[in-house]
């Protein structure tokens, strides 16, 4: 069985983490959409590490939820497995799956690194308090996340990439995202096309671009679906 699964802010928002849409996202009455930018960090970085740095300690203080499990007990029973997750926590992680099994395109939050050179690095615990420099090129430090406006990352790109290119999936789950950005719609196609047959599973209590093409719409939380599907898949 080849699998891909993937996943997004609201996998995420059943473990206490605000999504940047809506009122609960907003902090100190700031839009986050307008903080992830390379704009706004070049106009207030501090403003931007501050946003960043109470969002890392909100999410060490999280805990994975019955989603993040279920994921990760399918990656264990299937013969080839693949999550591309748009969340930048570490939940999926802490609940078990390997990072080989794991592609996050939006970027890590925990890693920090510089703005113009390739330094970077994870960030332990301890949260710093000024805005870091890099210690190579003396450029501002940045959150290691991918910003509205921004390429996505051409390594995780192309692990997609090539996991798409080595066949079409026997299931796809695409769970807690509203599937606005064109490329999610895209490789759930890709992974799942129509002459295949294979199973494509939408978990999103709201209707999303991707609704029309699914063999199954599930109208419930991931963290109440998935458990459910998961024990279906392996049982079958
Ligand atoms: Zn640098």
């Amino acid at each position: 069985m080849r699998v891909l699964v993937l996943t997004g802010a609201g996998v995420s928002a059943e473990s206490g983490i605000p999504t940047f849409r809506g009122k609960d996202g907003y902090w100190r009455n700031l839009d986050p959409a307008k903080l992830a930018t390379p704009e706004a960090f070049a106009r207030d970085p501090k403003l931007v590490w501050e946003w960043y740095r109470e969002r890392r300690q909100r999410i060490r203080s999280a805990r994975p939820n019955a989603a993040h499990a279920a994921i990760a007990k399918l990656a264990q029973h299937a013969d080839e497995f693949l999550l591309v997750t748009q969340n930048v926590d570490d939940l999926h992680a802490r609940s078990g799956l390997r990072a080989d099994k794991m592609v996050q395109i939006h970027g890590d939050i925990f890693v920090t690194r510089c703005s113009r050179c390739d330094f970077g690095f994870t960030e332990g615990m301890e949260e710093q308090q000024e805005i870091p420099k890099c210690t190579r090129c003396a450029a501002l430090m940045r959150p290691g996340v991918v910003w509205f406006g921004e390429q996505l990352p051409w390594k995780e790109l192309q692990r997609v990439e090539n996991y798409l290119d080595r066949g079409a999936c026997d299931l796809v789950i695409v769970a807690g995202t509203t599937a606005t950005f064109g490329y999610i719609v895209d490789w759930a196609l890709r992974a799942s096309p129509e002459r295949f047959r294979g199973e494509l599973i939408e978990v999103n209590p709201e209707e999303t671009p991707l609704s029309e093409f699914a063999t199954q719409r599930i109208h419930e939380s991931a963290a109440v679906a998935l458990p459910k599907i998961v024990d279906q898949v392996i049982t079958s």
